[in-house]
């Protein structure tokens, strides 16, 4: 018997776990260019953490954390970076304003399919202590900018305000007494949410539901006057970045913690699962977590769902050749250590063979490896002051002197 993976984990590595590195290193190199620096906060923490911040009835909260005990605590592993980001931005005495990455897996119990995952990788930015609308704009400017350096290209990015509890609280009597004649046909799940966390019934997949909410009156059209004026000047502001959106009133966010600019990035053509950035302002979150008011904005974008989505516009991936060196005998074994170095000095792979190994066993290895080229190092060789080398791909063998090694590998591409 042969021991499985936990249902909706899997394995990454060869091709795809390099095309996920070069997108992690793309980030950082990126972020770090726009003044970010990189945070790592455990992947475990403080189960109230994550209900103080996400919120009790929400999703996540109530039916896709993976928890434990220890210690008569409970703890779960992270479903989602910014809760941690602000816990420590609080616990180290970090003063804002700030702009933090994180990159890092995250774990949903959610239903397995393709491009979602319950072990899953996030690369996040927050600008902590932004309150300007300025901040909002240029926080989507970031990621569509960050998008352009990966070739992601096809995706449309959807906007919204949410607006502020003054204005939640006015909008909420009105969609109340809007929808107090359709209750009975609503879905289950939306009369639960009506009661609990009433804006998240726009969330709701259903036909049925979604009809009456499409002409249901939006808090879009219904903020405060300063929520209104922060949502007209984020706007302008991606205009002058250049930046097309569409404005989606019923796109709410699953999380309680936002308010006003909420905004998702989705891909043409990805069905149930084509947001890959999420994201939005939360300015009372920090002071919920004990801090001081800090208004703050960030998003998080699905490593996973960005490379299923974007098969053709994945990066290239720059294959270095191959070398293997097969020295035959151990008196020879010093030649063989100083190929390797020299090989890899010039950013070649190279793999050094066992020198007690027979030939065929070496060319044996060599093929498994599928390197492109084998330096054979024997004792004939050795007597005459050569080198074979032999092209694997074009099966072509020569022996060629110390010098004509030399050159051919800084020359090698
Ligand atoms: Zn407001
Ligand atoms: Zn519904």
């Amino acid at each position: 018997m042969i021991y499985q993976r936990p249902r909706g984990t899997r394995d990454i590595y060869g091709d795809e776990l390099e095309r996920i590195e070069l997108i992690n290193r793309g980030a950082r190199e990126f972020f770090k260019l726009n003044g970010f620096t990189e945070i790592r906060t455990p992947t475990f923490e403080s189960i109230e953490l994550f209900v103080r911040s996400i919120g009790l009835h929400t999703d996540i909260v109530e039916k896709e954390m993976y928890t434990f005990e220890h210690d008569k605590k409970m703890f779960v592993l992270r479903p989602e970076g910014t809760a941690s980001v602000l816990r420590a931005v609080l616990e180290n005495g970090l003063k804002p304003p700030c702009r933090l990455l994180y990159i890092g897996q995250m774990f949903r119990k959610e239903r397995p399919q393709k491009g979602r995952y319950r072990e899953f990788q996030q690369i996040g930015v927050e600008l902590i202590g932004e309150a300007a609308p300025f901040y909002d704009a240029e926080c989507i400017n970031l990621a569509v900018r960050f998008l352009d350096t990966i070739g992601a290209t096809h995706y449309f990015i959807e906007l919204n305000s949410i607006g502020c509890p003054v204005c939640r609280q006015s909008y909420k009597n009105m969609i109340e007494n809007y929808l107090k004649p359709y209750l009975p046909n609503l879905c289950s799940d939306c009369q639960r949410r009506f009661e609990k966390n009433f804006l998240r019934i726009f969330d709701c997949k259903k036909d049925s539901c979604q009809k009456i909410y499409e002409v249901a009156p939006k808090i879009t059209d219904n903020l405060c006057e300063e929520c209104g004026l922060h949502y007209q000047k984020t706007k302008e502001f991606l205009k002058k970045f250049n930046i097309n959106f569409e404005e989606n009133k019923k796109l709410v966010r699953g999380l309680d913690y936002y308010t006003r600019t909420v905004f998702e990035f989705k891909l043409k053509g990805l069905g149930a699962q084509d947001t890959i950035i999420a994201g939005g302002r939360y300015d009372l979150l920090v002071k919920e977590l004990g801090g001081d008011n800090t208004p703050c904005i960030g998003w998080a974008m699905g490593v996973e769902r960005m490379l299923l989505a974007l098969p053709e516009l994945q990066p290239e991936i720059k294959k270095s050749k191959k070398f293997f060196i097969a020295v035959i005998g151990e008196s020879l074994f010093d030649e063989g250590v100083k190929l390797r170095e020299m090989i890899i000095k010039n950013g070649f792979i190279c793999i050094h063979g066992n020198p007690l190994d027979k030939i065929k066993t070496q060319m044996k290895d060599a093929h498994h490896y599928k390197v492109d080229y084998v330096i054979i190092y024997g004792e004939d060789e050795a007597a005459q002051g050569v080198y074979t080398l032999k092209n694997m791909m074009t099966g072509e063998q020569k022996k060629i002197s110390q010098n004509e090694i030399i050159q051919f590998i800084e020359q090698c591409q």
